[in-house]
């Protein structure tokens, strides 16, 4: 008998990534193999992402075209989980009652259940308040060899009053130090180069973690400087620190710690003082710059990413001309904008002085033409420069596409593996990626 098959869609932020994994290593422990075409499917995934614009609109279309396909094959399953389906729970089922299960963000590790219950039962839901076993520490099947995800904490004690996040993820529960290298340890066995640790705010790692008989408790500087004692490894990197949270001896541990990348992404959401009260975000942007200025003092070169939110609730011309200001000031190498639209279920949605989208839209178009020339001088920055770049894939335009320590993309001639690293040295320039040409090949290759 043929093997059932999964299609798996994912939708969303990184952690949606990483849990994604976990769903696709929970099916191919339980003898399913994937497929991308839904109509071979037995099992249909949606992971689902409640920050995006129109995200339940989306789901909501995905499952309206499975539907045929359903009453075709009532055999088989179609599964939501992720954020819409922690927030919206059993509405789901009601919008569309041809789901068969809805498990949300803390059930995940009860999916293969849920589907066998399905069988015998009919549709199941789950979306309990509290994660019992980290997505972490579930089997994992991941898109590429050389490159892992690993959460250290799930959830954010913060109330940023346009997340959804702490709805939906619940407090921050952070991952035993021990675990989280115990998982990069077996990692690095297997040939994975390449880590990217995962937490809503990084920074307040460990706060809710005891050690038994001691006073002390792991911080992320000591995660950081254990991670990196892990025997091949070569490359660290993090998302997201959170600039109010942030301290010295984070700067010191990736400054002293080799593998940690020259790259640090640092969300800024707004550059006026007014506007990150009424986010609830409590660091100011003097504050905001102060920190940029000692991280790049400590670690030279270091490419700074970061997050913007144009037109929040009330926001003026003047506190959008100091967001244009700290952009122009930080330089940013790359910054991830966004127009901000109201999510139902957050503080933001209910403020008074919600802007016009076309207000919002021409204050998007300036900071972003702001932003990409500022991006276009940092490139050219790098031209001439030697780079190592870790192979990810196939270019757009043919050859090889991957990344320098700084996160930089580069595209590079000839055909190379991913998880290959390559010197190059750095030619030519553009907003978003570099060209290289090849220097010499190291004899590094993924393992598969
Ligand atoms: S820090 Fe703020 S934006 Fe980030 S997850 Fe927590 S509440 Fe959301």
């Amino acid at each position: 008998m043929a093997e059932p098959r999964y299609l798996l869609r994912t939708f969303g932020c990184q952690m949606n990534e990483h849990d994604s994994e976990r769903i696709a290593g929970l099916l191919t422990a339980d003898g399913y193999v994937a497929t991308e075409e839904a109509a071979d499917a037995n099992v249909v995934v949606f992971n689902t992402c409640a920050i995006r614009e129109n995200a339940d609109n989306r789901l909501y279309g995905n499952l309206g075209h499975l539907r045929p396909l359903k009453q075709a094959n009532p055999r088989m399953r179609i599964v939501v989980a992720g954020c819409l389906a922690q927030k919206d729970g059993g509405t789901i089922r009601e919008r569309a009652p041809w789901v068969d299960v809805v498990v949300g963000t803390h059930a995940l590790p009860g999916l293969i259940e849920l589907l066998h219950r399905a069988e015998t039962e009919g549709p199941q839901l789950d979306v309990r308040e509290q994660t019992e076993i980290f997505p972490s520490a579930l089997p994992a099947l991941r898109e590429v060899a050389h490159h892992a995800w690993v959460s250290i904490a799930v959830g954010c004690d913060n109330a940023c009053t346009f997340c959804i996040v702490p709805l939906v993820r619940g407090p921050q529960l952070s991952r035993p130090i021990g675990d989280v290298l115990a998982e990069v340890q077996g990692l690095a066995r297997r040939g994975v180069v390449e880590i990217t640790l995962l937490g809503q705010n990084v920074n307040t790692y460990g706060r809710d973690l005891t050690v038994p008989r001691s006073a002390q408790r792991p911080l992320f500087a000591d995660l950081l400087r254990a991670v990196n004692r892990v025997e091949g490894l070569r490359r660290i990197r993090f998302t997201s620190p959170h600039p109010h949270d942030f301290t010295p001896d984070v700067i010191d541990a990736m400054a002293e710690s080799d593998k940690v990348c020259e790259h640090i992404h640092f969300p800024l959401q707004s550059g006026s003082d007014r506007v990150l009260r009424a986010m609830h975000r409590s660091y100011r942007r003097e504050r905001y710059l102060g920190w940029l200025e000692r991280i790049r003092a400590a670690i030279p070169g270091i490419a700074v990413s970061t997050d913007i939110i144009v037109g929040f609730p009330g926001e003026s011309e003047e506190d959008f001309e100091d967001t244009l200001d700290v952009v122009r000031r930080a330089r940013f190498d790359q910054a991830y904008t966004f127009q901000y639209s109201p999510r139902p279920g957050t503080r933001a949605a209910e403020m008074e002085g919600q802007l016009d989208k076309p207000e919002v839209q021409e204050r998007f178009d300036r900071l972003v033409a702001l932003q990409e020339a500022i991006a276009l001088e940092r490139m050219r920055e790098q031209v001439g420069s030697s780079a190592e770049v870790l192979i990810e894939g196939l270019g757009r335009k043919g050859g090889a596409q991957g990344r320098t320590r700084g996160n930089r993309v580069v595209h590079v001639g000839g055909e190379h593996a991913p998880g290959t690293f390559l010197d190059v040295r750095i030619v030519g320039a553009h907003p978003h990626h570099l060209e290289g040409e090849l220097a010499e090949r190291r004899e590094h290759a993924a393992v598969g």
